[in-house]
């Protein structure tokens, strides 16, 4: 068996900040409180409670039982600015690592919906990132999902359309252009993420030169859920792994040459961690599948 690891694989930039600015502070010896999972990569928040990181849900910071947590760390998704007000009222010290790409949009999103236009936010209800969009806009944009979503929409006013940053692109477009024929006057804002979008054609190319793709991320994160599918589309002896434990060795041929690759909240570590398990564990001469 060979193993190789996919080049382009390793988290994305928004995530890697996060991790850094995680690591940065505790490293000063404050108690830092991660509002909400940091990422959504159970092991390696798993490595960072290792460290001292603790997860908080909102609602633990109000009420007589409120923890006194005194440093929050915003993650990559971002949060209305009224929690963000909130927080700093309540005299909490706010690391914010929302991500540029979702703070350039969170701005763009304050603009439009100030200049008077209707908000239509391509995106999941309930994801952290719509949720501080929205906060944004007042609450006031529509959310849209599919066609079906579009009666919810006013076709007679100025309409601006975005995207949450890791939805699939060519969903957005596609959508995006049927909108065109029915919205009057409608400003179009792919911000679907490029670093995403790019990973998409990556993955596939990759998937294709090897005969068994390992895809390590969490099965929690739609974005891992979407890049494992674009792997199963090119390579049918794909498998969604969250470690090393999930592995079944029947998978895999003796001769195969197994590539392991991740989502953009996948650390390289894990990738390695893969591919030193298999490495051994081959070598140990597991139970093939022939
Ligand atoms: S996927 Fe894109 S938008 Fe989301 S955190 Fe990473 S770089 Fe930022």
């Amino acid at each position: 068996m060979k193993v190789c690891i996919d080049p382009n694989a390793g988290v994305c930039t928004g995530v890697r900040r996060a991790i850094r600015l995680a690591e940065e502070n505790l490293e000063s010896g404050g108690e830092i409180y991660a509002l909400g999972e940091l990422i959504h990569n159970r092991r390696e928040v798993e490595r960072l409670a290792g460290l001292g990181l603790k997860t908080i849900e909102r609602e633990q910071l109000t009420g007589s039982n409120a923890v006194p947590a005194k440093n929050i760390l915003v993650r990559t998704h971002g949060i209305p600015p009224q929690q963000q007000d909130e927080l700093q009222r309540g005299s909490m010290n706010v690391i914010d690592a929302t991500c540029p790409v979702v703070k350039r949009l969170q701005k763009k999103v304050s603009e439009q919906h100030l200049a008077g236009c209707q908000i239509v936010i391509f995106g999941k209800e309930h994801h952290p990132e719509v949720s501080g969009l929205l906060g944004y806009c007042d609450n006031k944009a529509v959310l849209i999902q599919d066609e079906k979503d579009f009666q919810k929409i006013d076709r007679k006013r100025k309409t601006f359309l975005l995207s949450q940053t890791t939805m699939p692109q060519p969903a957005f477009l596609a959508l995006a252009e049927k909108l065109k024929a029915i919205v009057k006057t409608l400003e179009i804002h792919d911000s679907t993420c490029k670093q995403i979008n790019d990973r998409y054609e990556d993955i596939k190319a990759f998937s294709a030169q090897v005969n068994v793709v390992l895809f390590v991320g969490g099965k929690n994160s739609s974005n891992s859920k979407a890049l494992y599918q674009a792997c199963k589309s090119v390579n049918d002896n794909s498998y969604h792994v969250e470690s090393a434990e999930d592995i079944d060795f029947s998978w895999f041929s003796q001769n195969d040459i197994v590539g392991v690759s991740g989502g953009a909240s996948t650390p390289e570590w894990q990738l390695a961690k893969i591919k030193n398990y298999l490495e051994s564990t081959a070598l140990k001469g597991s139970s093939y599948n022939n």
